[in-house]
This record gives C-alpha cells, structure tokens and sequence, in this order.
C-alpha cells in the first residue's frame, strides 16, 4: 500500500517541494506529487509543518542514561530509543578505547538489535583503541595502544561485517597494516584523537583516511615543537579537498563562527555535525557517569553540556540531532536546508549509507522526520514503517 505525506513542506536532496511525498514499499518513489490521492490508501497529514530527512548520526555513545558499552540490548535499545524521539533514524552506535573482549562483546550485541525496529543501526564506529595517548580526551589511557596486525586481523574476523567507522591516530606505528585491512572491508577511517602534524595527516589521507574526528577536540593545529614549528590536523584538514569534517554541534564544544568559517572553506557536503552524545542526553539529569557507572565516572550536567565535577573540562555532549539542527539554524544562522544536510546527507556520505539513506530523493529509504516551525520533532518514521506486515 502506498503512503502519502500531504500539507508538508518537503525538504528533497535537490530542493523544496509543497508537493505530496509518496512511499510505497518503505521506498520514497514521489516527491512532489500533485495528484489525487487514491481512495483507500494511507494518509498522513503533516499538517503544515517540515517534512525532511531523518538524521544520520555517526558518532553517539549513549542517551536516555545508557551508553552502549553498557553492552546490553537493553542499553542499545534504551539510546536508540532516546535519540529516535529527536530525530534521529540511522545512529552509529560509537565504542571507546576498551579490552579486545570488550569489543568483541559490542559486536555480539550489535548483531542481536541491528534488526530493532527501532532505529536503523547503521553499523559501529570504535572510536579507538589505537589513538594517541597525548589527545586521548576522555578515553581511558590503560586501554590505548597501537595495532599490532594480529588483533587487526582478528576485529576484522570479528567485527568486519559490522564495523562501519573507526577513529585512529595516524601517526600511531601499526597504521598502515591497519589502514590496508580497514578500508579493504569498507570501513570509514578517520583521523581523531591524534597528536599528528600535517604531514601525519597526509599521509593518513594516502592511506585512504577521508574523515575527521569531532575537529577542535583533541585535534592539534599550528604549534612547536623543539623550536620548530609544524602545522597540524586543522589545517590538513582544511588543505585536502577530499577530507571531511566532523563537528560536535552541541553549540559549546566549538564555536558558530568556527562552523561558519568551515562551510565557507569547505562547503556544506563535507562537513558533518555528530553529537558524541553521552549517557545523558535527552534526559535532565544533573549528574551522570562518562562511560562505566563507576564512582570516578561522575559528571555533572549544566549548561547543556556534561563537566567534570571540578568543571576543569567537558566531559562530553548531551546534545540530540534536533538541538543541532535548531543551533545551526538559529543561532549560526545557516539555512535550513544547509543545516539539515550537515546532520543527513553529508554525514551519510561521510560512511557511505548515501545511496540509501540521509535524504529525500525518489529511490531512497523512506526514513522521514516531521519537524515544527520552531524545529521540534513531531513524528519520526523508519523506512520500515512503511513496509508491509
Ligand atoms: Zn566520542
């Protein structure tokens, strides 16, 4: 049965349509359908508000008080859950430097939702273990090390039908094996978490690297080192065409100017805005735990982003996709069709789920978010919603 979306303004890959979006078969096959709507078909009235692309989230750890190193379907479901009710239709669901067992452990999980009719898991993104120990951030240091082709070897037996990103340092040794097996399996590489100078990141890019990591945290630019000085990941990032950029939009971990400046430099297909959301996202706690829930864990929450308690440093964003989308839009001043690309198709390019997902197009997945005028979600549905029982 074929459904149609009618009274929306349709924001499509190529354009905005006043027309009726058509789905049939959880496949958008019309967007600016102008004619009768046969008797009998379903109807959806979007009620003159935006219909658009749901977000493609590439880089989440957790929301709703669970983090998916909590490792249960519960704790997956709980996130997917979360960041569903604002927006978000794909998610990536994103690992911190852990035990190779641990790993192995998120992978079993994975499999045992990735059908949830939840959300659609777009494939993991390990955001380490083989990062720098100088940037690792938040990351725990007793789990960074570098990779050594036995254990790349084994995460690619593993996990290589379920890895879709992984963050690395490419200045670490090991990484050109890494890079080899990695991008052979199709996985997004990209750079993060690195104390590399520009010529580490050059050389990551002949390695195939194509992406950054949530750039302005624990990404270097120009500095010295022993008097001489070198330029860094910011400004490889800038200088090579091909490389894409991702940043948290969460509004305080980098600043609008900043994000301005980037799509002027580099325009709005290669840049993409993640959240790195922790386990408090969409929820209004004002305590919570960064990874484990163990007592050394604890942050607090204020100000819409999560501190250590001393608030000497963030301890990660609460932010969802739809609190991007409104900040970019709003408060950066981007357009709206700007802003929702930087949230949907660019980071669907960014890991390669373009052809099916992160826009409007006919052919596409039918993943469609209805949003206010003030960029609230009203309704969030999956392609698979459509599809007959
Ligand atoms: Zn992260």
């Amino acid at each position: 049965m074929k459904t149609f979306i009618k009274n929306g303004t349709v924001f499509k890959e190529d354009g905005i349509s006043d027309g009726i979006l058509v789905i049939e078969d959880g496949k958008i096959i019309d967007t600016d359908y102008l004619g009768a709507i046969p008797e009998g078909s379903k109807i959806i009235d979007a009620k003159g508000n935006y219909v658009m692309p749901g977000f493609v989230e590439i880089h989440a750890h957790g929301g709703g008080g669970a983090d998916f190193m909590d490792k249960t379907a519960d704790a997956f479901e709980t996130v997917a859950k979360t960041h569903r009710k604002h927006g978000t239709t794909t998610i990536l669901p994103t690992t911190v430097a852990a035990s190779y067992e641990s790993l192995l452990k998120v992978f079993e999980t994975y499999r045992k939702v990735s059908a949830s009719k939840t959300i659609n898991y777009g494939g993991l993104h390990l955001e380490g273990p083989f990062i720098s120990m100088e940037m690792k951030g938040a990351q725990n240091p007793a789990f960074i090390r570098n990779p050594e082709k036995a254990e790349v070897d084994a995460l690619i037996e593993a996990g290589g039908d379920v890895i879709k990103k992984c963050t690395v340092a490419p200045e670490i040794p090991g990484i050109d094996y890494l890079a080899k097996k990695f991008t052979d399996n199709g996985i997004c590489l990209s750079s993060g978490h690195s104390n590399g100078t520009f010529t580490d990141i050059e050389k990551g890019f002949s390695l195939g690297i194509r992406h950054i990591t949530h750039m302005y945290s624990n990404t270097p630019t120009v500095r010295k080192i022993n008097q001489t000085v070198y330029a860094g990941i910011v400004e490889a990032a800038y200088y090579l065409d091909d490389m894409r950029i991702e940043f948290i939009g969460d509004g305080c971990h980098f600043p609008k100017e900043a994000l301005k400046m980037a799509v002027k430099i580099k325009g709005v297909d290669k840049i993409n805005l993640t959240s790195d959301a922790m386990r408090a996202a969409g929820t209004n706690v004002s305590e919570s735990f960064l990874g484990e829930c163990l007592p050394e864990n604890r942050v607090i929450i204020e100000d819409g982003v999560a501190k250590l308690p001393d608030r000497s440093f963030f301890a990660g964003s609460i932010a969802t996709s739809d609190r991007m989308l409104r900040w970019v839009h709003f408060d950066a001043g981007l357009s709206l069709s700007d802003a929702l690309r930087l949230l949907t198709l660019s980071p669907s390019k960014a890991v390669g789920i373009d052809k099916e997902k992160g826009s409007i197009k006919k052919g596409k997945d039918a993943d469609i978010i209805i949003l206010n005028k003030d960029l609230f979600v009203e309704e969030t549905y999956l392609s698979r919603d459509f599809m007959e029982a």
